[in-house]
């Protein structure tokens, strides 16, 4: 068996997939020769070879609206990559009510809902592949995080029920992602030496490009996964050594 990728006359969305990890993943899918639609709340230039959407995924008619337009252009849907999320630091202790449900809301309730929308187009043209990204942070305690890691290892439990629920026709996946470099990594971690520090606790020595990210999701949206369903692919170098490791 010859194996390579070709996705070409595959029609693929990927939520928030005009910047960082997302954008890694589209630009994997139009490698791979897939016809690719990005969406985010504001509008972006369309990234080579792809076309953009505006659209907030947390809203329900807003969503509705970008699958129509997608068939009612592209005739179908085969691959959703439920990428868009992400969560500021913030103490679990004080945080409102409100930014914890927004933080649920973006990286729980929103992939379930563009997930309901494109498994019906799916389950109507008989195949599609639904992509979740998650988080390494899903499987361990997560301080500064708690409610975005507890939304993700959320959407880890549901990758495996509507992998059971929307089989044969749909295959549901995730990817739990590790570190990744994209555009707000020295921000987020406080510049180049200290994202040296974090990298050299990694089995695999640096965080993932996003593009290592893309490569994953090209596989599971592929024939070469067509037995793969409801699992959880690592995309993490190795993960997170135990602590006694680094104690001197
Ligand atoms: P990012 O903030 O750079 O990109 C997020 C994207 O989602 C942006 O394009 C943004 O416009 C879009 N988005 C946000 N809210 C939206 C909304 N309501 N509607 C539509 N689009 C919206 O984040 P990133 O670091 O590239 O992360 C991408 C995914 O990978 C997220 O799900 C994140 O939780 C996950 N992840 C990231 C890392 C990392 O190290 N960067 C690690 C593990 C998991």
């Amino acid at each position: 068996m010859a194996l390579s990728i070709d996705l070409s006359g595959k029609v693929v969305l990927v939520t928030g997939g005009s910047r960082g990890i997302g954008r890694g993943i589209t630009e994997s899918f139009v490698a791979a020769g897939a016809t690719v639609v990005t969406c985010a709340r504001s509008e972006a230039e369309p990234l080579p070879g792809t076309s953009h959407v505006r659209c907030d995924v947390r809203d329900p008619d807003s969503v509705q609206a970008m699958v129509d337009g997608i068939v009612a252009t592209h005739g179908r849907l085969d691959v959703l990559v439920n990428n868009a999320g992400g969560a500021p630091a913030a103490d679990a202790a004080t945080a409102s009510p409100r930014f914890h449900d927004k933080i649920i809301g973006l990286n729980l309730s929103s992939p379930l809902l563009v997930a309901q929308v494109a498994n019906q187009v799916m389950q109507a043209q008989g195949s599609g592949s639904i992509v979740n990204i998650t988080s390494i942070s899903a499987h361990r305690p997560a301080p500064t995080i708690a409610a975005y890691a507890a939304a993700k290892a959320g959407l880890e439990s549901l990758t495996k029920s509507l992998a059971m629920e929307w089989g044969p026709a749909v295959r549901v996946n995730s990817i739990e992602v590790g570190l990744c470099r994209t555009e707000q990594t020295d921000d987020h971690y406080g510049g180049d030496d200290r994202v040296a520090k974090i990298e050299a606790t990694i089995p695999l020595g640096r965080m993932a490009r996003p593009d290592e990210v893309g490569g994953v999701a090209v596989f599971l949206a592929s024939d070469l996964a067509s037995y793969v369903s409801g699992a959880s692919v690592g995309c993490h170098g190795g993960g997170e050594p135990p602590v006694f490791l680094h104690i001197n």
